[in-house]
């Protein structure tokens, strides 16, 4: 069947474009106090559900499972378990220089997982360094020697 959109003689093009913008939004009351946690006491912490009882890490306002508002406030331990992963091969803007692992983390006490960089790997080989990976290893949080409330204030070590 013809398609009476695209006629045989129209070549199919592409065009060139550019998205570069600063801007800024309100991170809210519950990601401002878990960045403001990084930031001053060096400390990831959760926030539990009153219903299902998890601890939900990054800390949320609400259980997405529950749709009940969370009602405290925990910290988690610093190391975890590397749920999954990937690694990055190629260059983005704004990224370290490849390859590197980002990868979700469940620390200690913690119901759900974390992303963040995961450092430490041999990337020598990065099919080797895959499937060592799969292995589910356990990670370590390290914080930056500068903190800022932001997510880049830590990264995960293999131990
Ligand atoms: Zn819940």
């Amino acid at each position: 069947m013809k398609d009476v959109h695209m006629p045989n003689d129209v070549e199919l093009i592409t065009i060139p474009g550019n998205w570069n913008f600063d801007y800024r939004y309100f991170a809210g009351e519950t990601a401002s106090r878990f960045f403001a946690e990084l930031k001053n006491s060096r400390r990831i912490m959760g926030t539990r559900c009153g219903k299902c009882r998890r601890l939900l890490v990054p800390a949320r306002t609400f259980c997405e499972a529950c749709y009940v508002e969370t009602v405290s406030w925990e910290p988690v331990g610093e190391e975890g378990t590397l749920e999954v992963f990937t690694i990055v091969a190629a260059a983005f803007p704004g990224m370290p220089p490849p390859p590197f692992v980002i990868g979700y983390v469940t620390l200690d006490g913690a119901d759900t997982s974390i992303a963040n960089f995961i450092k430490g790997v041999d990337l020598s080989d990065i099919h080797a360094a895959g499937k060592s990976l799969l292995s589910r290893p356990r990670v370590r949080t390290v914080f930056s020697a500068e903190v800022q409330g932001r997510i880049t204030d830590f990264h995960f070590e293999l131990i």
